[in-house]
């Protein structure tokens, strides 16, 4: 998408992911993110209807979906836990270790999914939605990466402060390697499975401030948001198989993907399309937002403020 460094080798030499260039999420904050990602509700209707919405899990599920909920976060009471206990399993692996402590835990890598994700895909399940919520790449990025994911050095920053921004960029870039691989661990156990349909749709709850451009920001969740706080990757892919049998599909996500997108709106309308799922009831029918329709239509980007009312996002940058 026009870094000038290869912090994805592995998705890059795949020809089979569709990237936007132009994803925003509507709110910086996770636990405000996160939620209008897992539902139909977004910036326009958080205030009113988050309190009583039902997941996009509980849709898969009165679809005949088996689904499970897999966490390398903490639990933090939040709609995010709400939401996961929806699910026909639902495992927070920071919190099974009753002898860790704090830093072992909050060090563990994303890649601890991974035996979670094998277990699931080995039930064979006719139907499966499996949700991976990743830690990602929030701070202390350090604790984000394994050495062979250590591609961009000096790192060894001690202090998240202006002067050490570069080993504070090469070490975030380092996170976003250790992503590309979990990805593209993902792709690859899907991939394997014979004949199956199967998708992936990928996105982040936030971007984050890194001291650019000469400021101050570091970190994200400020009041007023930064383009750099919400502008945020989005990728799909999808099977031989499903291709093969929904040239429509990919052809409309192959056009849409480069239009302006917002995840907050987008997310929960392409995972229903992209399952064959459709379901009614207000917010719920907003089938225009979804990636993989062949009547997308962009809207323009939103921004949900600290009293949940929707902006503009260009009137609060
Ligand atoms: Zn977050």
């Amino acid at each position: 998408l026009g870094y000038n460094r290869p912090t994805n080798p592995r998705l890059a030499d795949r020809n089979d992911i569709y990237a936007a260039p132009e994803a925003y999420s509507e709110s910086n904050t996770t636990h405000k993110s996160v939620p209008m990602l897992l539902s139909p509700v977004n910036a326009t209707d958080f205030n009113t209807d988050i309190y009583q919405v039902k997941s996009l899990i509980t849709a898969f599920k009165e679809a005949g979906f088996s689904t499970a909920f897999l966490s390398n976060q903490r639990y933090n009471r939040s709609f995010i836990d709400f939401f996961a206990e929806e699910s026909d399993t639902c495992v927070f692996i920071k919190e099974l270790d009753d002898n860790a402590t704090s830093l072992s835990r909050n060090s563990r890598p994303d890649s601890d999914l991974l035996p979670w994700l094998d277990k699931i895909l080995a039930q064979e399940a006719l139907k499966q939605l499996i949700v991976l919520h990743t830690y990602g790449s929030h701070f202390n990025y350090l604790d984000r990466y394994a050495k062979n994911d250590e591609l961009f050095t000096p790192c060894d920053y001690t202090e998240a402060t202006k002067s050490n921004r570069d080993k504070l960029i090469n070490a975030y870039d380092n996170t976003i390697v250790a992503t590309d691989r979990l990805l593209t661990d993902c792709i690859s156990r899907l991939d394997s499975i014979d004949g199956a349909f199967a998708g992936l749709l990928y996105t982040s709850d936030h971007g984050e401030d890194i001291f650019d451009n000469g400021s101050g920001r570091f970190l994200h969740a400020s009041p007023r948001p930064t383009l750099y706080q919400v502008h945020v990757p989005m990728i799909a892919w999808l099977s031989a198989g499903y291709q093969e049998s929904y040239p429509d599909i990919v052809a409309a996500v192959g056009r849409n993907i480069s239009c302006l997108i917002s995840t907050s709106r987008s997310f929960c309308p392409s995972a229903f399309e992209m399952a064959g799922i459709k379901v009614s009831g207000n917010a719920m029918t907003d089938t225009a937002a979804s990636i993989f329709s062949d009547h997308y239509e962009p809207r323009e980007q939103l921004y949900l403020t600290d009293h949940n009312t929707p902006v503009t996002l260009k009137s609060i940058l």
